[in-house]
């Protein structure tokens, strides 16, 4: 029974070899498979070419692609004082200082303005890899405060929605946010300010729920997961199976609960449109001074 007795070698380790391609040069794409070069990538705004899949980006990624040059950020050092002394896995203090130091930002929202196609615009890009781009107390007030800077200064508003909703590990204090943007976003509407809410993959939960669907113009990227409870709780609850492509930005914009799906190539085009549109009063006369150079936009 020699067989049994075999002394097996381990095997040797196979000597590292030196790749060529540095890493992080190329990416493939989840949809189609195709390898595409990272610059090729950052040309297209992180949309493959080849399928039109939508890469997520991250907020000052998509504060670039809105912009026309530089912007001035506000609120940069607002952080969470974490309140309810929170621990689930670990520590949420723990779970914020390490997430401060990988993302380099103090919460999961960036405020600036800056100029689209030369509209002066109060923006809020959302980062999801900073846990979840979950909205807690410092998200809901950065947002409030870009909202009411721009009712003191005459701006319209765009935020770019990108969150799995509420942070539990600030308990009700962030479902309150809810309120908050809710009614920061009235005072807006009263001031007869244009406010673009941009819905991107994935928006879910209580950002869904409050101010990502309270746009005078809800715009969603295409294919973007978009919902407040997830399909598995849904399906349990109602004891149906849900259709196919449920919760996504086409099916969404078919029954009624968005007003475009834009591709992101298009995105800075078609919110200038809206701007331009919305910052007109019902008489025809500007609320705000437009820039000149742009094009008057088609009655309608
Ligand atoms: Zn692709």
């Amino acid at each position: 029974m020699a067989w049994f007795k075999k002394v097996r070698k381990p095997i040797e380790p196979q000597a590292k070899k030196e790749s060529r391609v540095p890493e992080g040069l190329w990416v493939k794409c989840p949809s189609c498979g195709e390898v595409i070069y990272n610059k090729d990538l950052a040309a297209t705004l992180s949309v493959c070419p080849k399928c039109g899949h939508h890469f997520r980006i991250g907020a000052i990624e998509r504060l670039r692609t809105l912009f026309d040059s530089e912007w001035v950020e506000y609120d940069i050092d607002l952080r969470s004082t974490d309140p309810l002394t929170f621990v689930d896995t670990k520590p949420y203090r723990k779970r914020l200082e390490s997430t401060i130091a990988s993302t380099g930002m103090k919460d999961a929202v960036v405020c600036a303005t800056g100029s689209i196609e030369g509209i002066e615009t109060s923006v809020a890009a959302m980062e999801y890899t900073f846990i979840g781009g979950s909205m807690g107390v410092v998200v809901g007030e950065k947002i409030t405060r870009a909202i009411e800077r721009a009712i003191a200064r005459r701006l319209p508003v765009v935020i770019v929605a990108s969150s799995g909703g509420a942070r539990m590990m600030e308990g009700a204090l962030s479902l309150m946010q809810m309120a908050k943007i809710s009614g920061a976003l009235a005072r807006l509407d009263r001031a007869r300010l244009p406010y673009v809410s941009v819905l991107t993959d994935p928006t879910t939960g209580g950002v869904t729920a409050s101010f990502a669907m309270l746009g005078d113009v809800n715009i969603a990227e295409p294919k973007a997961l978009i919902g407040f409870a997830g399909p598995r709780v849904i399906e349990q609850t109602i004891r149906q199976k849900l259709p196919d492509g449920f919760q996504r930005s086409e099916f969404l914009l078919d029954h009624g609960m968005l007003d475009m799906v834009v591709d992101r190539r298009e995105m800075k085009a078609t919110i200038a449109r809206v701007l331009r549109f919305g910052l007109r009063s019902a008489h025809g006369t500007a609320a705000i001074a437009l820039p000149a150079e742009q094009p008057e936009p088609a009655e309608r």
